[in-house]
């Protein structure tokens, strides 16, 4: 078997680092600097008999009169195409922000069929361990997400469970 998996979310929150702890190898540059990543980067990962097909999706979360340069408009057909095949998406927010980007993306996401999967990165950060579960119940509520996980791509917390969980989908 084979699948395609897209990574999304808005600037910052994680794609290239969670990409590269999934694959193992640096193909994604990772950057404090929003939008380092203007191409889309694919990976492959081969478990067994399955083939994983990892595409890190930027350009999806622009913004406003943004969204017109000719730049980001190309950036944004990238994502939006990437998006129509896949088997399962990823979608990383950061641990205790929602922000406006996080749902121009979700927006992005309405028409897609492919089961979503809501991953929470740099849980590592969390101070107070305790807000994060009606968070979660909270951000959950805005989407039927196939599965709401906790992770640290930086760390590798909960990456396994997270592949696990995209595994069930191809
Ligand atoms: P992208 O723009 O979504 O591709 O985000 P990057 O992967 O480039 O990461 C943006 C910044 O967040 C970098 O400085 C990363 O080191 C940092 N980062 C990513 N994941 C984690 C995490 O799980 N924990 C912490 N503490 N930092 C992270
Ligand atoms: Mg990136």
């Amino acid at each position: 078997t084979c699948g395609f998996v897209a990574i999304v979310g808005r600037p910052n929150v994680g794609k290239s680092t969670l990409m590269n702890r999934i694959l193992g190898q640096k193909v994604s540059i990772t950057s404090r600097r929003p939008q380092t990543t203007r191409h889309q980067v694919m990976g492959i990962k081969t478990e067994g008999e399955a083939q994983f097909i990892y595409v890190d999706t930027p350009g999806i979360h622009i913004l406003g009169r943004d969204r017109n340069k000719a730049i980001n408009r190309f950036m944004n057909q990238a994502a939006t195409q990437a998006l129509r095949d896949v088997d399962c998406v990823v979608f990383i927010i950061d641990r205790t922000r929602w922000t406006e980007e996080d749902q121009v993306v979700l927006t992005r996401l309405e028409h897609v069929e492919a089961p979503i999967i809501l991953a929470v990165n740099k849980v590592d950060r969390l101070e107070d361990k305790s807000t994060l579960l009606p968070w979660l119940a909270e951000v959950g509520a805005r989407r039927d997400f196939a599965a709401i996980i906790p992770i640290s791509a930086k760390h590798g917390t909960n990456v396994p469970e997270l592949e696990a969980e995209v595994a069930k989908h191809l």
